[in-house]
């Protein structure tokens, strides 16, 4: 019961958070390694158990800067605390130490290359020490991103104290490396593990990819952004300088911040964040450790950042104060490699350069699923997720449909096939798409069977189908600096057509992707009495003029006049057939009769947009050429005769068509149209009188055999 007096005495809440209180409860007993995100709560882990044991509790913290504020929030809320560090003169070192060993102090923080001082070591000699705290416990490990060499010193530390105190290590990374890191590094004794509450309800999940990032970036900060401050991430200095140099342009409240700044620049630019002087900061990762402003309502990722825990860190950072935040990662495929060519630059070791790619891999798939990004986010580090849709995420509030890129997944598939597996996204990308590249020439992947098989999308959205297929595991793709795509047993099922393919609409709608073409629909109900005034009209000009009817206006134009009822000049033109030349000749007596018309019958004058919408559908311009039409047909499973009136082909043909089909590297099977046994009997009267006559083959066999099997069973002679 006293923790819960303890934490509203001195903290003022009511309740522990997720995780807290079963971490305090084995703090008491036994070494602890607790895996929280930032804004989780992890210092009232141990700051709550310091009250409680008889000793005092150090806390190794990397944060120096930090230090000073952390302690001052101690003191003010009742617990004595002080922290020792290079920012103090001697004598205030001295007088300090001197409150410690007068037991004044519950809590020492230190920073990890104090430890091994001789000042210090004499300092721990002579208390009791009954916990150690070591915060961002990550850096001890190389695997980290925040490698920091002194937190090897701790157990060498802990070591030389007279009992060994209780070691309670925190952080909020948790890679599988990073977490046996810091176990085997810290030298934990059997530690209670724990990974929790990396859910964080109000924080809204988004991963967008527009064509133009300020666009979508400005909108943002016009519409969607009303009170509290944003952050805004960027890869580079020269990124951060730019586009804050552009928004305050624009009139935003923006400060740049990054680590080439001198430091009062910095610590300038931070305290007017924090005072809500200004609004935005734009900067790189170099802002925000121990950023704990707590109405941060958008954390924007101007550009990818390099793994999921630099991700969740920085995104982590808003919505601190439990209100509804935004995190938008704003994906590009450049930043990809932008990273990648820094991960190569600074290449330590191949092992470590090879979890730093699998680690941005990670991220690239998240930016890819259709799945829930918060269950995405919560199962990566570790956490057992529950619900398949959060409510409240980008994927999960996302109601565009979906749209069965089957086919064209295929393509992509056999083309890696047909290629042997050899290369990376952008050559498959160029052979899809026949790319005349001098390369893909003397390379001969022009000779390939999938050259050119896909040309009704832009290599930005034949990218994304691809990027697609990977983070789903369709494609394998090797982590490398050449990374190259590989099929798999999943990428089977695809091409053997028992798994669909089912893709967000809008995902592929990246500016130039499918292309769309608006069809009139036939059947709608216009005005037919309008419609027969319209026509009158029609008539009188055409005999006038001496020319048909249709040379005035088709049948068409005058249904949806008679429908939508345009009366300015603007809807007028939006008539499809009516262009300003027509408009010039006949609009007004048109729109005279029209608007008469309403008057007339009293009809409101509005409704045209919406009517116009109605009558218009969205159709794909059929690039698809012949075969792949055919293909289309076979992949649903229908007999070949269903295929063959389908397309108002002979059966014949859509044999040719298979043959053909197959050569460009689809799997084409004739099982699904004829069964074996009377493959077999085919088979076999071929074999005696070879396929140079069809009527004799088919005189030679029973009446249930037709021309088509007959032609199905040389066409798959010929193909394998
Ligand atoms: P971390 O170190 O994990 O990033 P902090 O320890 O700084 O996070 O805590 C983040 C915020 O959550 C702080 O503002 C803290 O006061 C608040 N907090 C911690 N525990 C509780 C609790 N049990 N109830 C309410 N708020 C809490
Ligand atoms: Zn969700």
């Amino acid at each position: 019961m006293r923790k819960f007096e303890l934490l509203k005495k001195h903290f003022g809440y009511e309740t522990f958070r997720h995780g807290q209180e079963d971490i305090i409860n084995h703090i008491m007993t036994r070494d602890v390694l607790a895996i929280m995100p930032t804004g989780g709560g992890k210092s009232l882990c141990y700051q709550l158990p310091a009250l409680m044991v008889e000793g005092v509790t150090i806390v190794i913290s990397p944060l120096i800067a930090l230090m000073k504020d952390q302690v001052d929030s101690l003191v003010e809320v009742g617990i004595p605390a002080t922290y020792l560090n290079s920012s103090l003169s001697t004598a205030e070192t001295n007088s300090r130490i001197r409150e410690i060993l007068n037991g004044q102090h519950k809590l020492i923080y230190v920073a990890p290359e104090r430890l091994l001082s001789d000042s210090f070591y004499e300092l721990s000699q002579r208390i009791q020490v009954d916990l150690i705290a070591v915060d961002e416990a990550h850096c001890i490990s190389q695997w980290g991103h925040d490698f920091r060499p002194s937190y090897k010193n701790i157990p060498r530390f802990i070591s030389r104290l007279q009992t060994r105190p209780i070691v309670a290590a925190f952080t909020a990374t948790a890679t599988v490396h990073v977490i046996e890191e810091i176990k085997s590094l810290l030298e934990l004794k059997n530690p209670f593990s724990v990974i929790t509450g990396f859910d964080r309800e109000n924080l809204f999940y988004k991963v967008v990819k527009p064509t133009d990032k300020y666009r979508y970036l400005k909108n943002y900060l016009q519409n969607d952004f009303v009170e509290g401050s944003g952050i805004i991430y960027c890869s580079t200095r020269k990124t951060v300088e730019s586009l804050s140099k552009k928004l305050k342009d624009h009139g935003f409240s923006v400060a740049a911040y990054h680590g080439g700044m001198d430091s009062d620049d910095r610590s300038h630019v931070q305290d007017a964040f924090m005072l809500d002087n200004t609004k935005i900061i734009v900067a790189t990762n170099a802002f925000g450790m121990g950023i704990d402003k707590p109405d941060v309502r958008f954390v924007i990722h101007y550009n990818m950042p390099k793994n999921m825990e630099a991700y969740y860190q920085e995104a982590g950072r808003a919505g601190r104060d439990g209100s509804k935040s935004d995190c938008i990662l704003m994906y590009s495929p450049a930043d990809i490699v932008k990273q990648k060519l820094i991960m190569n630059q600074n290449m330590m070791d191949l092992d470590r350069h090879q979890i730093q790619l699998e680690n941005l891999q990670t991220l690239v798939n998240y930016c890819h699923t259709n799945n829930c990004l918060r269950s995405e986010i919560i199962g990566y580090f570790g956490e057992v997720v529950t619900a398949d849709n959060c409510g409240s995420c980008g994927n999960c509030l996302n109601d565009s449909e979906f749209v069965d890129l089957s086919i064209e997944s295929q393509k992509i598939l056999s083309c890696i096939y047909r290629t042997d597996q050899r290369f990376g996204v952008n050559v498959i990308i160029q052979v899809l798409r026949g790319s005349k590249n001098k390369k893909i020439i003397d390379w001969k992947l022009d000779k390939v069977s999938t050259y050119g098989i896909i040309t009704e999308y832009s290599e930005g959205g034949l990218r994304e189908l691809i990027m697609n297929l990977i983070a789903r595991g369709f494609i394998r793709m090797t982590v490398d600096a050449y990374p190259v795509l590989k099929l798999n047993e999943s990428s089977r099922a695809v091409l053997k057509g028992e798994e669909k393919i089912l893709v967000r609409k809008e995902r592929m709608d990246v500016k130039d992707a499918k292309r769309k073409k608006q069809k009139r629909k036939t059947d709608f109900d216009f005005d037919q009495e309008l419609f027969d005034l319209l026509s009158e009209k029609r008539k009188a000009i055409a005999s006038e003029k001496k020319v048909p009817l249709y040379v005035i206006f088709a049948n068409s134009v005058l249904e949806e006049l008679a429908y939508t009822m345009p009366i300015q000049k603007s809807q007028f033109l939006e008539v499809k057939g009516i262009g300003e030349k027509k408009f010039d000749s006949y609009g007004s007596d048109f729109i005279d009769i029209i608007e008469t018309y309403l008057k007339e019958k009293n009809i409101e004058a509005d409704g045209f947009e919406s009517k116009t919408a109605e009558i218009y559908e969205d159709v794909e311009v059929s690039d698809k050429n012949r075969y792949e039409q055919t293909h289309e047909l076979y992949v649903q499973e229908l007999s070949l005769e269903e295929i063959a009136l389908k397309r108002g082909l002979t059966a014949s043909t859509i044999v040719n068509h298979l043959v053909k089909l197959k050569s460009q590297g689809h799997e084409i099977t004739i099982n699904q149209f004829m069964d074996e046994d009377k493959t077999k009997r085919v088979n076999t009267v071929i074999s005696k009188l070879g396929t140079e006559s069809l009527k004799a083959i088919k005189q030679e066999l029973d009446e249930d055999i037709t021309y088509s099997d007959i032609q199905l069973a040389i066409a798959h002679m010929e193909m394998f």
